[in-house]
């Protein structure tokens, strides 16, 4: 044991590779140290930053000796707000940390034959900034001003946004256009100490494919002052912006939405297309934040399973139903389930609009709707499971086993849990391949699409 470690040490350390998160791991006095910022091959003065009895955290006073991939961070806010943890490093190197991870998953879990899985390089885009159509931004008073942002890392102290590197344009312009509209008419926003003012949190939603945008203003509570003139304004300047809602969320809590959502002025929905498809999208509806990159991700599920006309498939975890509706037409049948009853009222209403009639969708668990469906005689041959990242239900994957579609594609945002999930596949499956894909350039968040066979 090293006693003499305290939070502000320092020391020079080699980082030997990325943890899950993105950190700089190295091993100091042969305890393992995560040092925020570092890069594999640095040798970095790291500063203690937190000690624990197994490991140490700590962040980059000085790099000493630079990774050929370290590059100036791609937002002059890296280390101020959190989302952008890979900012300092090279996108292909990046695409390969991703790969990485799943390797390094297996390798803790030992899944059957885990040393000759295929894992493919990890599939990237072609312009990886400003991809996400989501904005979630609290709204605060900073230095006088309305502002919009992130809060700094550990903290609930606002870091103001104009422009961020993952955000879409349009969406940035369209929450920086509202800050100023609230200030200008003097709508109060939410004060956190005082548990006062209306205006929380700023939601601001675009579909990629039509240009429409959403906006949801979350309030302390019913009242939202200046509401006429607020959504005047609003369809004066901001023009894409065709819906607007009000979400009700009194008082201090960590949750984004509350329990009230009503449409203040425009349409109930935003229209957005995948594969071909249109989802109609109210405010709170699910939907992949990366346009781009979704209809690659689907595409390479579609792939993985091999569909063909006579296909009964199963799309577990269903969301608003994206994934079954745009791979319908390629199968006999689709069936889905999901536990959030909105989500599955929007994803039969999507599938009517598609005209797509061999498509249904269910409230309730996997692990509860998918056995019952085969003790009424339902024969699935093809199912794709795309959970959260909790990964897959025991009982999801005993009736699997029972069921023993011949095609199985795992969609997972988590390989720790995929790992673990495939030890327990890959007794009836083989695995064929592990492609992973980026969803979220300059995250450390790692998507991977596998495609199984039943052995
Ligand atoms: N496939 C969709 C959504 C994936 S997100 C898409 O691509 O957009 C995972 C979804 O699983 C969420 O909508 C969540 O509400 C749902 N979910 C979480 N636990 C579940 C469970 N046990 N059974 C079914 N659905 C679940």
């Amino acid at each position: 044991m090293d006693n003499q470690v305290k939070i502000g040490t320092r020391f020079p350390l080699t980082i030997k590779r990325l943890d899950i998160n993105g950190a700089g791991i190295g091993y100091y006095k042969r305890k393992i140290t995560f040092v925020t910022g570092a890069l594999p091959q640095e040798v970095v003065v790291a500063e203690v930053t937190a000690v624990h009895e197994r490991f140490l955290e700590a962040r980059v006073h000085r790099v000493k000796q630079p990774s050929p991939d370290r590059v100036p961070p791609i937002d002059p806010l890296y280390g101020q707000v959190g989302g952008i943890e890979l900012a300092h490093l090279a996108y292909p190197a990046q695409l390969a940390f991703k790969r990485d991870v799943v390797a390094q998953s297996l390798a803790k879990y030992k899944p059957a034959g885990w040393q000759h899985y295929d894992l493919r390089p990890t599939i990237g885009m072609a312009q990886p900034l400003h991809y996400r159509n989501k904005a979630s931004f609290p709204v605060r008073r900073v230095n006088g001003h309305v502002a919009a942002g992130l809060y700094a890392p550990g903290s609930h102290r606002l870091v103001p946004l104009t422009h961020f590197a993952t955000q879409r344009e349009s969406t940035m312009h369209i929450v920086t256009t509202l800050c100023h509209l609230l200030e200008s008419l003097d709508v109060p926003v939410y004060d956190e100490h005082q548990n006062a003012g209306a205006v929380k949190t700023l939601i601001v939603r675009e579909a990629a494919a039509t240009g429409e945008s959403q906006v949801t203003l979350v309030t302390n509570s019913p009242e939202l002052p200046q509401q006429g003139p607020l959504l005047a304004a609003i369809a004066r300047e901001l023009p894409t912006v065709v819906s607007v809602a009000q979400n009700v969320n009194p008082g201090r809590t960590s949750l984004l939405w509350g329990p009230t959502t009503k449409i203040l002025a425009g349409q109930p929905t935003i229209t957005e297309t995948i594969l071909g498809k249109q989802f109609q999208l109210s405010p709170q509806a699910f939907l992949q934040l990366n346009p781009a990159q979704t209809a690659t991700l689907y595409e390479t599920a579609a792939k993985a399973l091999a569909l063909t006309p006579q296909d009964r498939l199963v799309d577990a975890y269903a969301g608003v139903g994206t994934i079954g509706i745009t791979l319908a037409d390629r199968v006999q049948e689709v069936r889905g389930m999901e536990i959030i009853p909105a989500a599955v009222a929007d994803a039969n209403a999507n599938a009517a609009r598609n005209g797509v009639t061999n498509a249904r969708y269910e409230v309730g668990t996997a692990e509860t709707v998918f056995p019952r469906w085969l003790k009424a005689g339902f024969a699935p041959t093809a199912v794709v499971v795309d959970p959260p990242r909790a990964g897959l239900d025991g009982g999801l994957i005993r009736a699997l086993h029972q069921a023993r579609p011949a095609k199985l594609c795992y969609i997972s945002c988590n390989p720790s849990t995929l790992a673990r999930d495939l030890v327990a596949l890959s007794r009836d499956y083989r695995v064929d391949y592990i492609q992973s894909i980026d969803m979220f350039p300059y995250t450390a968040r790692c998507e991977a699409v596998v495609k199984l066979t039943r052995l």
